[in-house]
Formats: C-alpha cells, structure tokens, sequence
C-alpha cells in the first residue's frame, strides 16, 4: 500500500507540466537576448552586417524581449501573453529577415524553429497557428524579394515545414492524451492507496495521516475534537449464521449508513474488520454523545435487507475527547477503544465513555 501511495505522489502532475513550459519559455526569452544581442554586437564590431533596416528589427527584437522577460518574472499568470508576445516578435524579426537580408540564403531556417517552440511551449492551436502563418508568409513573400528562393527551394521548404508541423502536430495531441490517461491513472491509484475497497471510506492508514491534520488545526484554533470508536456487535456471528458474502453487504450498509449521518468535514475510516473510527472536529463531549447516540439507532434501524431476510444489526460506540492542547490521535484512539470495551461490558448497542 504504501509502494502505491508513493508511486502515485511521484505524478507528473499538471503543475510540473506547466512549471516546465514556463521555464522554457523564460530560457527561450534569455537565449533570445543573448542570440541577437550578439548579431548586434557583430554588427558594431564590422564582423557580419545585417543591413540598416534588419539591425533595427534585431535591435527592437531584443529590447521586445528584454522588457517582456522583466515582464514575466516569475509571474505564472503572465505566461500566455508573454509568450505570444515573443512569438509574434519573432515572427516580425523572421519577415524582417526574409524582406531586408537577402544575401542570408538560410533565413528561412528560423520560421521553423518558431513553429517547433511555438509548439512546445504554447501546445497544439498555436503551433498549428505559428505554421500556417509561416507557410502563406513564405509562400506570398517570396514573389517579392528582390533576391526569390528558387521554386524548387520554396517547395522543399513548405513541404518540409508541412511535414515537421504534422509529426509535431501529432506528437503533441498524442503527449497530451498520455498525461491526461496518467492522470486518471494516478488518480486512481490514490483512491486504491488511500480508501478502503469493500466499503469505499478511508482505510486506516488514510483516516491516520487526515486526522493528524485535523488535530493539527484544532491545536492551533484551540477548539476540541472527538473520536468514536465504533464496533459492529457478534459480527462474528452474522458471518457464521449468513456467510461470509453477507458479512460484507452488512459491512458496505454499515458505513454508508454512518457517511449518510455524518458531516462533509468528519473524518471517518475502516481501521480493522469490523472496526471503524469516526473523528469529529470541533466537537466536545455533549455534541460526541450527542451523534453517537444517533447513529447508535441509525444502525439499529438499518436492519439491511440481504435477499429475502432483514438482517438486525448493533453496534457499540467508545468516545473519547481531546483534552489538552498536546494530544494526540493515538491516544484518543486507545481511550476510544477502551470506552469502547466498556460498552460491550455493558451489554453492546450503547455508548460509553471512560468517565461514565
Ligand atoms: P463483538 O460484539 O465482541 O465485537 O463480537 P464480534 O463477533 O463482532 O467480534 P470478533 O472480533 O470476534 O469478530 C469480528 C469478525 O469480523 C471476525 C472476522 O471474521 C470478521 N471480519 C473481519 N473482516 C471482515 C470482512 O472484511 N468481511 C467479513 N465478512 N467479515 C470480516
Ligand atoms: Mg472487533
Ligand atoms: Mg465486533
């Protein structure tokens, strides 16, 4: 059980999906910087020219993306219209590029390598948005160019485009599907590790680790809590009289008929066969009695129907109330139980305490 609950806490979860194209998108944005604040440098420095008109993109390009990774930060809620921001400017600086450095023969490269990021970071409308604009972009502006790609070239190009767009089209639906089916997956396999599968509460290591939450809070609100230890009366005998099948119908009627009767924020578990723990926040010793009496006679009256036969069941209920600010679930749970015994001695379906 516990192998399960920390492979499903080891998920790849939604967060670290979109934490990761955050960061890319931050890197993309750095790498941007870097990238034409070194073609700048380049040209200054007589090393490789870009012409007077693409050095003002470039140069507007790297101002764009210095302000927008200001921007960003680390602000999440600013990632999708930062990101779009950078891809339309990288667009703008790869036209720039077709338009006013037609001595680069390789420009046309960068148009697919925004549609492989726009993919990546913004997922499948915008990588298929990035590539359509790519392509009618090429496709008019090359009639244009003072210097055109040769037609043998422009097809090599679109097709290419086309091609890397479709692989990256379907790669990206087909890794969405995947993480959608771990989801489910790991969502599954944290109900398996943490509820009870005849009953479908808690289970007892479930009830555990949720009430150590609780009795946290209590701690810090200094309100009191209680616990019932609940225990189905000569189960045994039920088993023997009826079968062992019966014996779980008995057992599914039995908590559904304590979550029927409880509230949304108790805390309820199956610790042991026929053993169940009902933790109430903010309750003290007149609101425990109180509930435990009730669903004392809930179970009395459950009398749950198997075939022909109505089957009359009990139940003995042990409480027991925080006391100090420092006490603890484990030692609740042992005075419950012991109250519990109590109300055995005293003839089972009823309600004890340690103090009565
Ligand atoms: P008491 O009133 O003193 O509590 O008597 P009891 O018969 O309920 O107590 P005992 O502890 O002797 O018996 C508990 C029985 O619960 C024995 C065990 O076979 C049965 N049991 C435990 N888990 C399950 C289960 O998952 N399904 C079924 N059908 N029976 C179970
Ligand atoms: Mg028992
Ligand atoms: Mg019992």
């Amino acid at each position: 059980m516990l192998k399960l609950k920390s492979i499903a806490d080891s998920e790849f979860g939604a967060d670290d999906y979109f934490e990761f194209r955050f960061q890319l998108l931050r890197v993309s944005l750095w790498v941007a910087i870097l990238f034409s604040g070194a073609l700048i440098l380049a040209d200054w420095l007589g090393i490789n020219h870009q012409g007077d008109i693409h050095l003002t993109s470039i140069e507007v390009f790297f101002l764009s993306d210095v302000a927008l990774a200001i921007y960003l930060g680390s602000r999440k809620d600013r990632f999708v219209i930062v990101a779009l921001l950078f891809l339309a400017a990288w667009f703008l600086v790869n036209v720039s590029a077709l338009y006013f450095l037609t001595n680069n023969e390789f420009r046309a490269i960068w148009f697919f390598v925004l549609v492989l990021v726009a993919y990546t970071i913004l997922g499948l409308s915008p990588g298929l948005l990035a590539t359509i604009l790519s392509l009618v972009t090429l496709a008019v502006a090359n009639k244009y160019l003072s210097a055109p790609f040769s037609s043998n070239a422009m097809i090599t190009m679109l097709f290419s485009l086309c091609a890397g767009s479709a692989f990256l089209y379907s790669y990206t639906k087909r890794f969405a599907a995947y993480r959608q089916h771990l989801k489910e997956a790991n969502k599954q396999l944290r109900d398996l590790a943490s509820h009870d599968p005849l009953t479908g509460i808690r289970n007892a290591r479930a009830f555990y680790e949720d009430s150590e939450l609780v009795a946290r809070q209590a701690l810090r609100s200094e309100k009191k809590y209680s616990v019932l230890f609940m225990d189905i009366d000569h189960f045994k005998l039920i088993n023997d009289r009826y079968g062992h099948e019966v014996g779980d119908i008995v057992l599914k009627e039995f908590a559904s008929c304590l979550t029927r009767n409880i509230r949304e924020t108790d805390l309820l578990g199956r610790i042991g066969g026929e053993e169940f723990l009902l933790l109430l926040p903010d309750t003290d010793m007149a609101g425990a009695k109180l509930l435990a009496e009730k669903l004392r006679q809930k179970i009395e009256e459950l009398m749950p129907l198997i075939g022909e036969t109505r089957i009359p069941i009990t139940t003995s209920i042990g409480i027991a109330v925080s006391q100090t600010k420092q006490d603890s679930i484990a030692r609740l749970k042992q005075e419950a139980d012991q109250a519990m015994y109590q109300a055995k001695a005293n003839g089972r379906n009823c309600v004890a305490t340690l103090a009565d």
